[in-house]
């Protein structure tokens, strides 16, 4: 299987998030991928190869130009600001919730941030940017090589993705990559796509990219927004809307899940796509899921991911992984490429 892999992910290095009333270390760091590849390369699962470049099109097709606009030129508009602002990161801290317009962009900087950003936890550093552009052309490449006929490949970037929408960041997350993945699955001839996010938090915004549309279904195993982050999304009555009706599967479970329960849901999921008629999968690999991770509370063991990759290859269809949270540092690459290990030698 082929990974695909770019240094610059490693610019994207936040200082503090905002962690229960305090700033704390980020959580989402540089080191996450580096275990990753280490693993990858220490097993010799396949290739690792620089991702190729894809043009402002392949973006646009997910995400608002305005958006956009905002993430390219954000770091410029807040050294501007004071030249001060260099050494720290961007931080939101005021947001248009509900009654608020929300179409017109301010030019106050701060409200420029919130009103395309949904939480204080997601720093945007000097070279966000560039690292997210890196990412999104990881996922990109991974898809383009399943078009041109591998069986699987494998984006390995950070930031990661599922929480981006069309307009906004959140949750480490700036560029959709699972949904930039799917939507050039789908321009690429696929006619049905599945993404199947088994991140420990729901993927809202892949979830809300995706809602309307019955091209793309979207399935997720989370831990149950109720207590879990990202809170306002990813209940199980949420199925779809309009002609998306029925392509939407949310599957959240409670703190404490362990591996038994968690297969039957995966079960469900892969049933849901299999009903649906796939011709292509995407999955949202997430390793947040693990019981030693730092944010999260679920009780999956590192034999356990195994088990998914090989459950993962059954399914039969050709599959572009797409490396998302994971926050046990240490035990992310050996967790990771376990799926990856699975799928290749059930
Ligand atoms: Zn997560």
């Amino acid at each position: 299987m082929k990974t695909f892999y770019n240094h610059l992910h490693a610019q994207h290095q936040g200082k503090v998030e905002m962690f229960r009333g305090a700033l704390v270390p980020c959580f989402e760091v540089p080191a996450r991928a580096d275990h990753v590849l280490a693993e990858l390369q220490r097993r010799q699962l396949g290739a690792v190869l620089e991702p190729q470049a894809f043009d402002e099109a392949a973006l646009t097709a997910i995400h608002s130009p305005r958006y956009l606009n905002f993430l390219a030129t954000a770091w410029d508009q807040w050294v501007a600001l004071d030249a001060a602002n260099a050494d720290k990161d961007i931080l939101p801290s005021v947001w248009p919730t509900r009654t608020f317009r929300t179409d017109i962009e301010p030019d106050n900087f701060a409200a420029k941030v919130g009103l395309y950003s949904y939480d204080a936890g997601t720093p945007f550093t000097s070279g966000t940017w560039v690292a997210a552009r890196a990412g999104a052309n990881c996922a990109l490449s991974a898809a383009q090589v399943v078009v041109a006929g591998d069986r699987a490949a494998f984006a390995l970037s950070r930031p990661p993705g599922h929480h981006a929408g069309a307009d906004f960041f959140g949750g480490y997350c700036f560029l959709n990559n699972a949904a930039l993945a799917a939507q050039h699955l789908r321009h690429a001839g696929m006619k049905k796509v599945a993404v199947l996010d088994v991140d420990y938090h729901h993927g809202n915004g892949t979830q809300a990219i995706f809602f309307d549309r019955p091209d793309v279904y979207f399935a997720s195993i989370h831990g149950d927004p109720r207590t879990e982050y990202p809170f306002y999304l990813g209940h199980a009555d949420e199925t779809g809307s309009g002609a998306g009706l029925g392509a939407n599967l949310n599957l959240p479970l409670p703190r404490g899940t362990d591996y038994a329960t968690w297969a039957q849901a995966l079960e469900t999921a892969l049933a849901g796509i299999a009903r649906f008629g796939a011709d292509a999968l995407v999955v949202s690999l997430g390793m947040d899921t693990f019981e030693g991770d730092p944010i999260s509370g679920f009780k999956l063991k590192t034999d356990d991911y195994l088990r998914i990759g090989e459950r993962l290859a059954k399914a039969g269809l050709p599959t572009v992984f797409i490396f998302e949270g994971g926050y046990a540092v240490q035990e992310v690459g050996v967790n990771a490429v376990n799926v990856l290990q699975g799928f290749t030698n059930p």
